[in-house]
């Protein structure tokens, strides 16, 4: 290695980034935060992901003497984290319940020793007298809370052993603290200061933006083909993640893409811990897989190249949408967010809550949350800039990469059609004191001659063929945005639809209703044009394409003897510049990103020869 740790500790900033990371600048605002924790300062740092959180204690941890405490929920990931330091010649260890004795010695040895740079711990090994015993015989350079929006009750991913973490301040009121997330509403950023004691930090708020992912909500029709369809089309052979609410659904995806021939894994709660284990060890480590999960996958994957985050099912929240789409191309390289929504999706989601456990604040927090997630499915503006607002930013016009903006919805002016519908319902209900579903009331208003309108006489009602104007996929988008809107509710276990208290102002033309029209197929704007791992190459000349394809020949190749993931050993960025520039020396080899002098030592003569081969 060309320089020792603590030759490290007296660099600045800057040569930390550019010897250990091979990067040439700072993003964003990570020297500011850099800066004010080496200085002892706290901070609060909300960065999208795939801003460069990490290098924002990372660096810290090199520059200020001890070793920096992690905290982080992601137990599963700690390896892989730590994997990625030492191969950037950074001393990191951690400390939690999948480890064996011997290795926790090892750890504990070595932070006592002061021989560690970072030292990685689960929120409730703190909770453990013995690890706080630990710590205190050693030296901690600062503390670290990843994941911070895990301590927001209201928040959507909340963890009770973050409470807990308020006594870091109490115990080491000298020590400088950082909490990071990437996902906060002005509330929720609130609460996190208020229950981290914080409230005397710093707060570094990036922009939310993540410009290379585009966002695109469709109508779900035949949601399984409609996914195969992208697959195929934009991102053959590229990495991914779909994710579904049930975990039937997740098996039956996975099967369904398996036998179309997709590589393709499940991941669930359901599933044995070493079943879920070795599935995501295999995503991290193969190219090109696709993992199809609930909700249960995802915190803290740092894979760069995931090129697509499918949603079969609606998400509870925005914030969780947000979360979860944001996994997608963390190395800032073009990437889709996907959602295919239906009707079928708010009369599900609306009797998970009505049938859910807690009071009724509780509740109603999850409806606020669902009704949010609505608008922007229905939304004809920008969908970025709704996202934006949503987090309490504002965007400036459209943002040229979401399917509105792509292909803008005409909005059409629905009050009769949402008259003729309420009034089927207020018929049925207040005549004839029946409720039925949306497929039923549709059928009416088609004037369609069903057993079940036979049975019912429902061809003598005044609506019955009064709707034969729209098609039924229409008439499913006006019940959804009436849903949507609050205008018209669903209840019960059949999903019937009732009135709300709402309804009155449509039906009594005091309120016009404005709709987003069903499109007859939705093109997708970029079929035919593959992206991701596909388009890495494509958009490379010819001679490069090929050096890039055997530099990644040669990373897997290095990944698996190692039993690391690819990306630890280089990302596709930095391969990709390495074939375009081609260096013949060592020394052009480091001026590539991504290229720090410990990755130059250890791999900087096998990528000349892999060059010099080519
Ligand atoms: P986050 O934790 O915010 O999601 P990461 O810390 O994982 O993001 O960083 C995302 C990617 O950007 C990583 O691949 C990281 O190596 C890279 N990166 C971070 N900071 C810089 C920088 N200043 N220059 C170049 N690449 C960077
Ligand atoms: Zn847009």
């Amino acid at each position: 290695m060309a320089s020792s740790p603590t030759d490290l500790r007296t660099d600045d900033a800057l040569r930390v980034l550019r010897r250990v990371f091979g990067y040439d600048a700072f993003r964003g605002f990570q020297r500011e935060v850099i800066d004010h924790v080496v200085a002892g300062g706290d901070a609060l740092v909300l960065m999208p992901t795939g801003g460069g959180k990490s290098l924002c204690y990372q660096i810290p941890a090199l520059v200020r003497d001890g070793v920096a405490v992690v905290v982080s929920p992601l137990i599963a990931l700690m390896q892989d984290q730590v994997d990625a330091l030492t191969a950037v010649g950074v001393r990191a260890g951690f400390l939690n319940s999948t480890q064996d004795l011997d290795a926790r010695r090892r750890v504990e040895a070595a932070y006592l020793a002061g021989e560690l740079d970072l030292l990685y711990l689960a929120p409730e090994a703190l909770g453990a007298r013995s690890t706080l015993q630990l710590l205190e015989r050693g030296r901690i350079a600062l503390f670290a809370i990843d994941e911070a929006h895990c301590v927001s009750q209201w928040g959507h991913d909340f963890r009770p052993d973050y409470l807990a973490l308020s006594m870091l301040h109490e115990r080491w009121p000298g020590v400088p603290r950082v909490a990071l997330t990437a996902t906060a509403t002005s509330a929720t950023r609130a609460e996190i200061a208020t229950r981290l004691g914080l409230t005397a930090a710093r707060h570094f708020v990036a922009s939310f933006d993540r410009p290379n992912i585009q966002y695109r909500i469709v109508p779900k029709r035949e949601p399984r083909k409609q996914l195969l369809g992208l697959l195929r089309d934009e991102h053959p052979g590229d990495a991914g993640i779909v994710y579904c609410l049930s975990r039937a659904s997740v098996e039956k995806t996975a099967e369904f893409l398996v036998q179309n021939g997709i590589a393709a894994l499940p991941y669930h709660a359901g599933l044995d811990a070493a079943t879920r284990a070795a599935n995501q060890q295999r995503f991290l480590r193969e190219d090109g897989l696709v993992m199809v999960a609930t909700i249960a996958f995802g915190m803290g994957i740092d894979k760069p190249d995931v090129r697509f985050v499918a949603h079969l099912d609606l998400p509870k929240s925005v914030e969780g949408y947000y979360q979860e789409t944001g996994r997608a191309g963390r190395d800032g390289l073009p990437s889709t967010a996907w959602l295919a929504y239906g009707l079928q999706d708010v009369v599900q989601q609306r009797k998970l809550i009505e049938t859910s456990e807690g009071d009724l604040a509780h509740r109603r927090n999850l409806a606020a949350h669902l009704d949010a997630m609505l608008a922007l499915c229905e939304t004809v503006r920008c969908r970025r800039a709704q996202l934006l607002d949503y987090f309490g930013e504002t965007a400036a016009g459209g943002c040229g990469n979401c399917d509105t903006c792509l292909s803008p919805p005409e909005s059409w002016d629905g009050t009769v059609a949402a008259q003729k519908l309420l009034s089927t319902v207020y018929r049925l209900d207040r005549e004839r004191n029946q409720r039925f579903g949306a497929g039923h009331c549709i059928d009416i208003l088609l004037g369609r001659v069903t057993d079940k309108v036979t049975q019912y006489a429902h061809d003598s009602l005044t609506v019955f063929g009064i709707g034969a104007e729209l098609r039924e996929a229409e008439w499913r988008g006006v019940v959804r945005q009436l849903l949507a809107e609050g205008l018209l509710a669903v209840e019960g276990d059949y999903g019937t639809l009732a009135l709300t208290d709402a309804s009155g102002e449509v039906l009594g033309r005091r309120r016009t209703v404005m709709m987003r029209r069903e499109p007859e197929r939705v093109a997708s704007p970029r079929a035919g044009k593959p992206r991701g791992a596909a388009t890495v190459v494509a958009e490379l000349p010819p001679t490069a394409a090929g050096v890039f394809d055997r530099l990644r020949a040669w990373r897997a190749a290095t990944a698996k003897e190692q039993g690391v993931p690819a990306y630890v050993i280089f990302h596709d960025a930095t391969l990709r510049q390495i074939a375009t520039d081609a260096p013949t020396s060592l020394a052009e080899l480091s001026t590539v990103s991504g290229v720090g002098e410990a990755k130059l030592s250890r791999y900087g003569e096998q990528l000349l020869t892999v060059l010099a081969e080519s």
